[in-house]
């Protein structure tokens, strides 16, 4: 070697020297930057997820910076389609880029970067074999080099434990059309543990973030109230429905607030503070749920079943009770109306039996026909008549709503009916109930034909007849209307028959609720008026029979009420001779 050469290659040597001196200052430097970055997001918890996500930023710019690469990515796993993908932030690399660089596992070098945490030099995407599956060249890349991200857990004497690998750092395209060295790995290696820490720090974040989301979302979307209340007596979590249960206006913010603030009402404070008083439950005990009665804003009374249960943390400290409210408002108000329903039922049995037994009795004692003339026998015998078919209508209709209880429907005798002629019929018979009422009948046409079960659509007169007399206690006028509606678009040919009364009237609550099985009104039970509760059920019923329906129109308390049915003139296509009725509706 000549002394020139010599020197030549000195030369060299000093110059990489100098290289890599300052390759690895830049390398001390970005190890301190992320260092700093691991133990902030550490400490800072989950608020900072934006600081972290400009650390990252810095991070991807200074790695493809020391690297010289054009474009710098982090990809990381998908826990839910496990799929890779390249997360935010990159450099170089657009935001519709990012969005659809995703390689399914195990696919293309970051499959197998990450599978196998083994380093990867890409000389030339466009010829090779696992470039060409992860589609690289669409993205601009040429080449680069990939390194997986890993951290490792050590014990008290820093023997590595446990290796976690949670993704693939890689830097593509080096610049000035290079190629990538092996230095240029190892130095991105080095960069990478570092660059593992943030990332899995800040994974770590977005997943608690992502859970605690989908936690609320969940618990926002339960069709029960869901209240917690942490060992301050706050409010730590209050779902939508249990902030509509309490009246907890849109904008306002429950969380924090002591829990007798925020649930305003007497008996339900009473029982929270007596379920947080109380020490959990020993295991295997059966708590009982406690009920409680919440008046909203229209005055209207909902029952809520309580559940609660005490939260412990992981060491049993004690995180204070959640409460879980089911609406059972239906439930009570069936309850309660069954058991007025059997005593109601009972007496309405008795009522015609009465007169029934006094006067069979009085003839039975008339052994010689003496005591009574004829005129006055025959009344007798018309008085038992009468109670007898009451009775018979009675035991009809329980016998028709237990058809349409379980759905055996009831059956219809389809035939052409006047029913004008039917309704002077009815009206005719309640006359005879009654001094104090005049009922007329209004029908527009003078003869309406339809086509229906004359004793089912009698029954429906009957029915709403009897109630506009029962109803009106006061007498006054009661007029039975008939009128054809012209078929339209949406239905056919319909017939509406009406009865209008100027009695007791309903309220715009009641109107809701008439017709359902078992319901009378408030006024109407403190009038003392004698009823079933089922009438309306089954006249329900037996327009539902015809395609038709029943509703009722009342101005208010005391000023009248029409009830109205509808029902098709001609028989419903497919109404059948035996029809089973939906009443839900
Ligand atoms: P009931 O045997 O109690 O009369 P119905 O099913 O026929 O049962 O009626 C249900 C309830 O609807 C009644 O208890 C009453 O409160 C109310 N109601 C029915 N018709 C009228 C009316 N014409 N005016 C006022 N309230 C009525």
């Amino acid at each position: 070697m000549t002394p020139d050469e010599i020197e030549r290659l000195q030369q060299q040597n000093s110059e990489q020297k100098r290289r890599i001196a300052e390759l690895e200052g830049r390398v001390i430097e970005a190890e301190r930057n992320a260092k700093s970055a691991t133990s902030d997001a550490a400490t800072d918890g989950p608020a900072v997820i934006s600081e972290s996500e400009e650390t990252l930023k810095r991070l991807v710019q200074r790695t493809a910076m020391i690297v010289q690469a054009e474009k710098c990515v982090i990809i990381v796993r998908d826990r839910e389609s496990m799929e890779l993908y390249a997360r935010t932030p990159a450099y170089g690399l657009t935001d519709m880029e990012l969005a659809r660089y995703r390689v399914p596992s195990g696919e293309g070098i970051c499959g197998q970067v990450y599978e196998e945490a083994t380093t990867y030099t890409l000389r030339d995407a466009s010829t090779d074999a696992l470039a060409i599956e992860e589609r690289l060249t669409s993205f601009n890349i040429n080449n680069g080099i990939f390194v997986p991200l890993t951290i490792e857990k050590r014990d008290d004497e820093n023997r590595i434990v446990e290796r976690l690998h949670i993704g693939v750092l890689a830097c593509f395209n080096k610049r000035y059309k290079g190629d990538f060295i092996e230095e240029d790995l190892r130095l991105l290696e080095r960069l990478s543990r570092n660059a593992a820490a943030v990332i899995a720090n800040d994974q770590m974040f977005r997943e608690v973030i992502e859970e605690k989301q989908k936690l609320v979302h969940t618990l926002e979307s339960l069709t029960a109230g869901l209240l917690l209340i942490n060992q301050f007596d706050r409010i730590g979590q209050m779902n939508a429905q249990a902030r509509a249960i309490f009246g907890v206006e849109p904008g306002q913010n429950p969380i924090g607030k002591p829990y007798a603030e925020v649930l305003k009402n007497e008996d339900c404070i009473e029982i929270v503070k007596k379920r947080i008083e109380n020490a959990a439950p020993v295991e295997g005990e059966e708590v009982k749920p406690d009920e409680i009665t919440v008046t909203d804003a229209d005055n209207t009374d909902y029952v809520y079943q309580m559940h609660t249960a005490h939260v412990s943390g992981d060491d049993n400290k004690n995180l204070g009770i959640v409460i879980i409210f089911n609406d059972i408002t239906e439930i009570r108000a069936v309850e309660k109306m069954k058991t007025e329903f059997v005593s109601i039922v009972s007496h309405e049995l008795r009522t015609p039996l009465t007169p029934m037994k006094g006067f069979i009795s009085n003839l039975i004692q008339d052994e010689n026909e003496e005591w009574f003339d004829k005129t006055l026998r025959r009344e007798f015998y018309q008085i038992i008549d009468q109670n007898v078919d009451r009775l018979g209508r009675l035991i009809d209709d329980l016998l028709n709503v237990s058809r349409i209880e379980k759905g055996a429907g009831l059956e219809m005798r389809w035939e052409q009916v006047d029913l004008r002629d039917a309704a002077e019929q009815v009206a005719s018979m309640q006359r005879g109930r009654t001094d104090k009422h005049t009922i007329s009948v209004d029908f527009n046409p003078d003869q309406i034909m339809a086509e229906t079960d004359r004793d089912k659509i009698q029954n429906v007169l009957h029915n709403i007849l009897s109630n506009a007399i029962k109803y009106s206690p006061d007498g006054g006028d009661i007029t039975i209307i008939g009128r054809i509606e012209p078929a339209t678009s949406e239905k056919p040919e319909s017939v509406l028959v009406g009865v209008r009364d100027q009695g007791m009237g309903l309220t715009s609550n009641d109107l809701k609720k008439v017709g359902e099985k078992f319901f009378r009104t408030e006024t109407g039970n403190k009038a003392r008026v004698g009823g079933t509760g089922i009438g309306l059920f089954l006249v329900k019923g037996i327009m539902a029979a015809h395609n038709g329906r029943i509703w009722p129109e009342s101005e208010g308390l005391g000023k009248g009420t029409t009830f109205w049915c509808e029902f098709p003139k001609n028989r419903p296509e497919g109404g059948a001779d035996t029809t089973t009725i939906n009443t839900d509706g």
